[in-house]
């Protein structure tokens, strides 16, 4: 495992910048496998935490705190806005994922899940797959999103999502129910973005797309009729709508007053760089679907999905989705906020009248 300060800078982790009104942390060492971990459990008002495990070589035990109960409140939000009966929490195992990976050191993880009894449900996250997660579900039944007891890859319905997200945006936007005719440029093509793509293309959208990996765009072309840009050209291209679903961060002070599209709605993770970022948006008018709204359909999966049911529960817990954003755009739009600043308030709305 590897070496790092074995003290922590604070007095407590209650000091920590972070700590906002989390309910519990554990902090869980295993001798014997070498397992150093966080598990955050931030709100439970709706029902019991859920939110994935990341592996990380967090330089600092600090760092790996920070993310924990980051991460762990951004869940209780997530979870709330997808209309879940579930809190937030989230899981940091501190290690290198290339090296420091062991069936042991998973299944510590998983008795330390078990230990909560149900409290904390657990899935994956970056640097963990789903052999790493069949490992914990050998000591607990709280490890979601695995072929097991689940339906694996949540990432087609991710993508069903934020195509449902895109109609509702067009929606309010453009008074319009049908896409045909419109265009978006769609920025990465991974699980989501190809399989978003799609979606937009049998809807008769003409694609113009971006990937750092050629493989993807010249399939999208071939199979889209999709035309290939260069990835940093992807926000100011002339378009009805900007896809992200790449990485985060790509709205900032720098892209916003280049974007050309009247809506940005897409699948990446944090996708505003800051806060305000949202405010740049709403005064160049283009309208923005939150990030962790409109992309909730995967957690939705992990949730509610089961291997020997048909996907009804989620499917009707998709549809949510469009209800959502279209009351957080016309809340944004009647009280003159931004759209991401509107889905905090309904989230915490949300978790805080289950009380
Ligand atoms: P992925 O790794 O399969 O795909 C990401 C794609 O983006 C890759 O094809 C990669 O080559 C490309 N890419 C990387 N850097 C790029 C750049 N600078 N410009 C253009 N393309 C770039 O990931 P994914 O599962 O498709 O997820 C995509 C985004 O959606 C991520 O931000 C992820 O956190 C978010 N998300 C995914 C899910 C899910 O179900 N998979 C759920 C919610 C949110």
């Amino acid at each position: 495992m590897t070496a790092m300060p074995r003290t922590l800078a604070l007095a407590t982790p209650f000091d920590h910048v972070e700590f906002r009104g989390h309910e519990q942390i554990v902090f869980c060492r295993d001798e014997a496998s070498g397992l150093s971990a966080i598990i955050a459990i931030h709100n439970t008002n709706l029902g019991p935490a859920v939110g994935g495990c990341r592996m990380w070589p967090y330089e600092t035990h600090e760092a790996a705190l920070t993310d924990a109960l980051r991460l762990s409140r951004g869940m209780t939000y997530k979870n709330a806005l997808a209309g879940l009966e579930n809190g937030g929490g989230k899981a940091v195992i501190i290690g290198n994922p290339k090296t420091d990976k062991s069936p042991e050191l998973f299944k510590a993880f998983g008795r330390h899940v078990q230990r909560l009894a149900g409290g904390y449900m657990t899935g994956e996250d970056v640097g963990i797959t789903p052999e790493d997660m069949e490992q914990v579900a050998t000591e607990t039944p709280y490890a979601l999103g695995i072929l097991s007891n689940g339906l694996g890859d949540p990432s087609p319905y991710t993508a069903e999502g934020v195509f449902l997200g895109i109609k509702a945006a067009v929606r309010h936007r453009l008074g319009s129910d049908s896409l045909s005719g419109l265009s978006a440029s769609v920025q990465g093509l991974g699980h989501v973005g190809y399989s978003v793509a799609r979606h937009l293309h049998a809807a008769g959208v003409t694609l113009l797309v971006s990937d750092i990996n050629p493989e993807s765009t010249r399939r999208a072309r071939e199979e889209f009729g999709a035309t290939i840009i260069q990835p940093d050209e992807a926000h100011r291209a002339d378009v009805d709508l900007f896809v992200p679903c790449a990485l985060g961060g790509g709205l900032n002070k720098t892209t916003i007053p280049e974007i050309r599209a009247a809506i940005v709605a897409g699948a990446a993770n944090n996708q505003l760089a800051h806060d305000e970022d949202g405010i740049r948006l709403m005064q160049r008018d283009i309208l923005y679907a939150p990030d962790y709204a409109i992309n909730a359909a995967g957690v939705i999966s992990i949730v509610l999905a089961r291997p020997d049911e048909p996907d009804t529960k989620v499917r009707a817990k998709m549809a949510g989705i469009d209800a959502t954003l279209t009351e957080i755009f016309s809340r944004s739009q009647a009280e003159g906020q931004p759209t991401n600043v509107v889905a905090d308030r309904l989230a915490e709305e949300r978790f805080n009248r289950s009380l």
